[in-house]
């Protein structure tokens, strides 16, 4: 206001003295207009033309404009060199790390990718940024991993470049709508893997032949010792000894033939309810000297489709350590039912119960809580491991609540898409 004042009152002041405002005002204006025109031209030139960071020179109002965008535009140039430093930081580690990186839009584009992607996965950089991913790794399994936004689990598949190349593939949500997959190199652990189960299968396999042949000649040696002597206390121990391996070795067979199962027939249908009332047959067996109450409660018609011995290996080892680990007089409750989800499995006990700090580790291979009383039972600490690995094939897990003191139960649900 001060700076238009200062300009036009001279103005109004000669013009009302020698009688001539009118035309005074009208010249000033268009001198004024001339004036601000040459700097928008000057601020123009500046912020389209010129590569300059030197600040054009103005005049009063002029001047505050011109620093005003200069430190508006150091300020941007700033922070996008801040964030261009992000970027290359960010670059240069996914380049560091040991695992291919893809970065992708949340619809598919690849935004960026590492070199190791370019050899693991064969993509081109940059010719394929912007391309779909699927498009480059058209695996189902993976289109389908993509999809279906549940990420928790890594998914395992063969390279696209190189059939004998086993690839871990985990994706994980980044940034707002992205998403970064990593590929990890994993063909030596899962060789590796294979070659400890092959291993394990061929020495239980060769042990079960000995084995047989010892029990035999035990049995043959129990017959001719008289009662009570020292020879045939030795040959009960023998005895107990060598069915106590005989069950490790069909238990080590057991665990390593299901492992090695990749996928599952399921064609095949298995009739649930008449494999229960084997089980429970068994169980009877196995519990007169404990006097145990057995209440099995079946659905009849409820059968499912899958691998017959997986699945009597998972119930029967739930039902047999319900039976071992209860002591005399005690109850067990076997649930066979259709549910929402699906098909609803459980033993019940009220046996000792499990201390809490022992559950998350019961399912893994020989642990066991207490190991002389696994021993006294015959266990090997194998088979909640075997009920572990023969549930995963069918998207099934083993949930597993137990209190000291007042027993423990056990139970799993086979979803829907398996019952026949
Ligand atoms: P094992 O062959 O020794 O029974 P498992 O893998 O079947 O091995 O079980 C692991 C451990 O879990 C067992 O040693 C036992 O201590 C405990 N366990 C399993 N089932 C029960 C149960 N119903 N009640 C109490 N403890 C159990």
């Amino acid at each position: 206001m001060w700076g238009l004042v200062f300009v036009y009152l001279p103005v109004i002041i000669v013009g009302a003295l020698f009688d001539c405002l009118q035309e005074l005002l009208l010249v000033s204006f268009f001198v004024h207009i001339i004036w601000h025109y040459y700097y928008l031209k000057i601020l123009n030139n500046w912020l389209w033309n010129s590569h300059s960071t030197v600040l054009p020179h103005g005049k009063s109002e002029w001047e505050h404009a011109f620093i005003g965008i200069h430190n508006m535009q150091q300020r941007h140039r700033k922070r996008r060199n801040n964030l261009a430093s992000v970027i290359s930081r960010f670059r240069e580690g996914s380049e560091a790390l040991p695992d291919a990186v893809v970065v992708f839009h949340k619809s598919g584009e690849i935004i960026w990718c590492n070199r190791l992607a370019q050899f693991q996965l064969g993509f081109k950089w940059p010719e394929d940024s912007g391309d779909n991913i699927t498009n480059l790794i058209r695996n189902p399994l993976f289109v389908e991993h993509l999809k279906s936004s549940d990420y928790d689990q890594p998914l395992d598949l063969t390279s696209p470049i190189n059939a004998e190349k086993m690839l871990e593939f985990r994706v994980m949500p980044y940034a707002k709508h992205q998403r970064i997959l990593i590929v990890r190199d994993v063909t030596t652990y899962r060789q590796l893997d294979e070659q400890r189960r092959q291993f394990v299968a061929n020495v239980s396999h060769e042990l079960r032949t000995p084995l047989t042949v010892l029990q035999g000649y035990i049995e043959i040696l129990g017959m001719q010792s008289e009662a009570g002597s020292r020879q045939e206390k030795a040959i009960t121990v023998l005895d107990q000894q060598t069915s106590r391996m005989c069950s490790l070795v069909e238990q080590l067979m057991t665990l390593s033939k299901i492992e090695g199962a990749a996928s599952i027939d399921f064609d095949d249908e298995v009739n649930v309810p008449a494999m229960l009332k084997q089980i429970e047959n068994e169980a009877h067996t196995l519990s007169k000297d404990k006097k145990l109450q057995l209440n099995f409660a079946v659905e009849d018609k409820l059968q499912l489709l899958g691998d017959e011995m997986q699945l009597r290996s998972a119930m029967a080892n739930l039902v047999y350590n319900a039976v071992n680990y209860t002591p005399k007089n005690g109850a067990i409750k076997v649930i066979w039912r259709a549910c929402e989800t699906g098909a609803y499995f459980c033993v019940m006990d009220n046996g000792d119960g499990i201390a809490p700090e022992h559950i998350l580790h019961l399912t893994e291979r020989f642990y066991r809580v207490d190991e002389s009383r696994s021993r006294d039972t015959g266990g090997s600490g194998l088979g909640l491991s075997i009920v572990k690995h023969a549930l995963s094939h069918y998207d099934s897990e083993l949930n597993i609540e137990s209190n000291l003191g007042e027993g423990s139960q056990f139970s799993f649900i086979i979803p829907n898409s398996y019952l026949l």
